[in-house]
């Protein structure tokens, strides 16, 4: 099928032209990333194919179905950015890649808690600057530590499988816990408790309007000094003003972000020779003990190549008139 590519990276061609060898779509590679002002791109492409970042609400999604869209082939695990009630009334099936590699996202979950601990991101500047000295790196065992997993589906529940080998206690918040953390020894707590008794906390919910903002300053008044959180589920999951003044305060003692509420006017492009405009996500990098990585968890060869296969059979099977089962409604 003929497919308007938006947000492309010289990473999504590689794999994708890879993988299309043997399944034959017409793929136009496309550098914008979807907004209003480039929804016009895809006039006449039947398959819009979008990232995370892309913008499909209801004004896009009316655009694009207007020039021709059919189908929008989303190549992530989370439909946020999508309106989805708008992409149904238009008549337009929206699919997206559930799974991929969700060891990628949890392993680098890990290191970040791990880079945070033990400063390796202070360590690595200053060994090459010949300073050897130790002062100020001191970090802590994680074995006996607790650590609270939020949202224990396909990346928490590796994220607990990684932690109970460490020897971590792991707690729990679920609105569907898993049996099979639970056998790991996981115990699944009232949210809570997640706040006040983790000396680490990770989140791995997808966005809703529930989950949206979860770390306020209202949680994080109630966790542990000292407490590390990490995200790499969404960026609105937490409240990133809250979670800088609980850093001022001293009360955060670790961050580690791989997403930003604000991130879609930052992250994936080069911006090092730009004066950077969003002052919340500046302060957040004059912190020595927040590290912050750009969307880059699910980035392994092994989840770009998945990422292709499934994103292109989602399209195959809509032009075959099958049903993939990777369709959000
Ligand atoms: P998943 O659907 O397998 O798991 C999500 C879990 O969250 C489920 O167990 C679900 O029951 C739980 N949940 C849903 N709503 C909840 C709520 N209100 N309160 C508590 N728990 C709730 O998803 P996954 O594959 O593990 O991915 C999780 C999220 O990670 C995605 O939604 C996406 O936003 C994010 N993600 C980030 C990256 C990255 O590169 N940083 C890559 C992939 C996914």
């Amino acid at each position: 099928m003929h497919v308007a590519f938006f947000s492309t990276h010289a990473f999504d061609r590689e794999f994708f032209d890879q993988v299309n060898v043997t399944r034959h779509h017409d793929l136009h590679y496309l550098e914008a990333r979807l907004t209003p002002s480039t929804s016009a791109l895809a006039q006449g492409f039947p398959v819009v194919c979008a990232f995370v970042n892309d913008q499909l609400g209801a004004g896009v999604l009316a655009a694009l179905a207007a020039g021709g869209a059919r189908m929008i082939a989303l190549r992530s695990a989370g439909f946020n950015h999508v309106d989805l009630s708008r992409a149904r009334e238009l008549g337009l099936s929206v699919s997206r890649v559930p799974a991929y590699s969700p060891h990628a996202v949890a392993e680098h979950t890990i290191a970040l808690i791990l880079t945070l601990n033990r400063k390796i991101h202070r360590a690595y500047a200053r060994v090459r600057e010949g300073n050897f000295a130790l002062d100020g790196l001191l970090g802590f065992d994680l074995v006996g530590r607790t650590v609270g997993v939020v949202g224990t589906g396909k990346i928490g529940a590796i994220v607990v499988r990684i932690l109970i080998a460490f020897g971590c206690r792991v707690l729990a918040y679920d609105i569907a816990p898993s049996p099979e953390c639970r056998v790991m020894g996981v115990e699944y707590v009232p949210l809570d408790d997640i706040w006040t008794r983790s000396d680490v906390i990770t989140l791995h919910t997808p966005l809703t309007t529930e989950t949206r903002h979860r770390v306020d300053a209202g949680a994080i008044a109630r966790m542990k000094p000292g407490v590390m959180i990490i995200n790499t589920g969404r960026g609105a999951l937490v409240d990133t003003p809250a979670l800088i003044d609980g850093l001022k305060r001293g009360h955060i003692g670790y961050l580690g972000l791989d997403v930003y509420e604000e991130e879609e006017q930052l992250f994936f492009q080069d911006l090092s020779s730009h004066v950077i405009q969003d002052d919340v996500f500046a302060r957040l990098l004059t912190f020595p003990n927040v590290v912050v990585t750009a969307h880059q968890a699910f980035f392994t060869r092994e989840a770009l190549r998945a990422i292709s296969e499934t994103t292109l059979d989602n399209i195959s099977a809509f032009e075959q008139g099958r049903r993939s089962g990777n369709e959000l409604y």
